[in-house]
């Protein structure tokens, strides 16, 4: 829980391309701008031999840093090496991935050294540089942050994200699903409900994935009924229709094919994806990119019917989990209450329009921008978790979430046994007894797994422990205690106890399973994400040294040419002595230190301010 002196709470979407970060003020929601004017942050860390980018710093430069610029790391966080959608993803990242045991694990090229990094600590970078956003603007430190994951996302994929959060120095007092989140910025959730629980379905397209839940609310409890969707579906492949439609033009106005060289398709693609987003509010408009290919320039038009004309197999694509999603949820389109627009891409008119025909003409919720929604409804409910839920407007929510999956063990029987049944509203606590399979049996193992499915073997295995030193006995006799218990965040502990002599071991999931962090690794990491810090600093202090030490000297240069009554000899001195400064910052070496570079500043100073005063720039 928040406390005064640690600051206020913010609320941090931490998205796959995109992140937003929020804060409660003067009674109301502020989405924060970074330093670049943006209220979305892109989700990618760069590394490079100067040091590190975060955010749009990191993406401006993709292309020229490819193989060290990380984004995705949503795609691999809690996931094992071995996964079919780790494998068929890292086919398409310019970026190395490689499994240590069953963890995945990014390596990247950094001040000249191979470094290995988590999809942890990559997270815990961009949930750093949202927290920084955060501090800049309200000029204080903050501490605590609510942050929000898809709701299919598994009990490793949520404490990873709560790792991340350590590795990031920060305190993470609540995870919630991103359609929770939704619903709560819209307040959906209010008391004054329909009886028998409302019922809202998130429509999420983003950048690069489509999540469709449908929410039961009632008295302040989130269900998530169903959840379908795609995970490789969103706005980059609407731009790479059109990039392949300019293509096609540029050939057949010029008999020339640009396909192949890669900065005519990245500047092509900023342009179209530029044309998409004016298409939303515009009904035609033009691309115009100078010199594209061999010095021709193009210039094109395209119009919104075009456009969805390109689309349409992927706009219809996107209303088939809706059909899924309610079936699942055993309900009917009518059934549905409210519709939420989640991500970016929902501001396409033709797909809002698709959306709407399917609801039979409902009016949707769009009075939020679709890409701060998941932020804001995060920023609620940290305001609500830091005190700040004295205040009227949120005091009436009572927010509550659910489990997403169902959760038990393997019984003696072979088949999986349901402890916590999905949708159960957390925090809670389910014991239930059991019993030895044959006489004299000392050690029971205890397998724990998550999923739907009767065989265990086809849902996902959390982790498995042993309660030894069971006393003899006949079979059946020995009573067991199995206890799941599941905390605000969703994170899940397992307890197994002989009742009569109180012996007993539980599951520390976070240290039992291979691709989950340990401890000592999640500490090893903090200390990594100080050094990456003080490293940052230090390459910070070095480019204003160097900058100011490069607008010293030439505003020296300057004065040389314009003061006619020095001395000639000093002068030549002192513009040999420039020359010297100018050649030495052109050949930078990499491994000067900030200090190094004050001290030549100091050095010249002495020699200039003699002669110019202390007026010059950079002094
Ligand atoms: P998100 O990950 O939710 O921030 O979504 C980002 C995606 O939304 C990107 O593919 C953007 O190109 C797309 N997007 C943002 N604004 C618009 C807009 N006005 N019209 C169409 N697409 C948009």
């Amino acid at each position: 829980m928040a406390t005064q002196d640690e600051g206020p709470a913010i609320g941090i979407d931490l998205g796959t391309t995109y992140s937003c970060v929020g804060i409660w003020q003067n009674g109301r929601v502020e989405i924060i701008a970074n330093e670049q004017g943006n209220r979305t942050t892109p989700s990618y860390v760069s590394f490079t031999n100067n040091g590190r980018l975060i955010g749009d710093a990191a993406k401006n430069q993709v292309s020229m840093n490819p193989i060290n610029t990380v984004f995705d790391a949503k795609r691999l966080i809690g996931r094992k090496f071995s996964d079919a959608s780790v494998r068929s993803d890292m086919k398409l990242w310019p970026f190395k991935v490689r499994g240590v045991g069953d963890k995945p694990i990014i390596v990247v090229n950094y001040n000249n050294m191979e470094k290995k990094f988590a999809a942890e600590e990559i997270s815990s970078m961009i949930l750093v540089k949202m927290r920084e956003i955060a501090e800049a603007y309200i000029g204080s430190p903050v501490k605590d942050v609510v942050v929000t994951v898809p709701a299919y996302f598994n009990d490793f994929q949520r404490q990873a994200t709560k790792d991340a959060g350590l590795i990031a120095g920060m305190n993470v007092i609540r995870i919630i699903n991103e359609p929770t989140a939704a619903a709560i910025a819209y307040g959906l959730n209010k008391r004054d409900t329909i009886v028998g629980g409302k019922n809202v379905l998130v429509f999420d397209l983003g950048g690069g994935t489509f999540d469709v839940s449908l929410l039961k609310i009632e008295e302040g409890i989130f269900e998530v009924k169903a959840t379908a969707g795609d995970t490789h579906l969103g706005g980059e492949d609407f731009d790479n229709r059109m990039v392949a439609y300019f293509i096609q033009e540029f050939k057949r106005k010029h008999e020339k094919d640009i396909s192949n060289n890669r900065k005519a398709i990245r500047r092509l693609r900023t342009s179209c994806e530029r044309a998409k987003r004016t298409l939303s509010s515009t009904s035609q408009t033009s691309i115009e990119i100078d010199s594209l290919f061999e010095g021709i320039d193009f210039y094109s038009t395209l119009t919104r019917a075009k456009f969805e004309e390109l689309n349409v197999d992927l706009f219809t694509k996107c209303m088939e989990p809706l059909e899924k999603c309610l079936r699942d949820a055993k309900m009917d389109k009518s059934d549905v209450h409210d519709v939420v627009l989640v991500g970016g891409s929902t501001r396409i008119p033709k797909i809002q329009q698709l959306l709407q025909d399917f609801f039979n003409g409902k009016a949707l919720c769009k009075g939020i921008n679709p890409d701060e929604a998941v932020a804001y409804g995060a920023t609620v409910q940290a305001a609500i978790m830091s005190g700040e839920g004295k205040v009227e407007k949120v005091q009436d929510l009572l927010l509550l979430d659910v489990t997403p999956l169902s959760l038990g063990i393997r019984n003696s029987k072979g088949v999986m046994d349901v402890l916590i049944p999905r949708n159960t509203a957390i925090p809670t606590k389910k014991e239930r007894i059991y019993t030895t399979g044959y006489s004299g049996q000392t050690l029971m193992t205890i397998s724990v797994y998550e999923g739907e499915r009767l065989t265990p073997r086809e849902n996902t295995l959390l982790g498995r422990f042993e309660l030894s030193g069971i006393s003899p006995a006949l079979m059946g006799v020995p009573d067991i205690s199995i206890c799941f218990e599941i905390d605000n965040n969703g994170i899940l502990v397992v307890s197994a106890e002989e009742k009569l002599t109180g012996n007993k071991n539980k599951l520390i999931i976070s240290n039992s399973y291979k691709s989950r962090l340990s401890k000592e690794e999640i500490e090893r990491m903090i200390k990594e994400a100080d050094k990456c810090k003080l490293e940052d600093e230090e390459y910070k202090k070095k480019m204003e040294a160097k900058i100011a030490l490069e607008n010293y000297a030439y505003d020296i240069r300057q004065r040389l040419y314009s003061h006619s009554n020095i001395d000639p000899e000093v002068k030549k001195n002192i513009a040999d002595e420039v020359g010297k400064v100018i050649h030495w910052i052109g050949s930078e070496n990499q491994l000067q230190s900030h200090e190094e570079i004050e001290k030549k500043m100091k050095k010249l100073e002495k020699l200039c301010d003699p002669i110019y005063g202390k007026d010059v720039a950079g002094s």
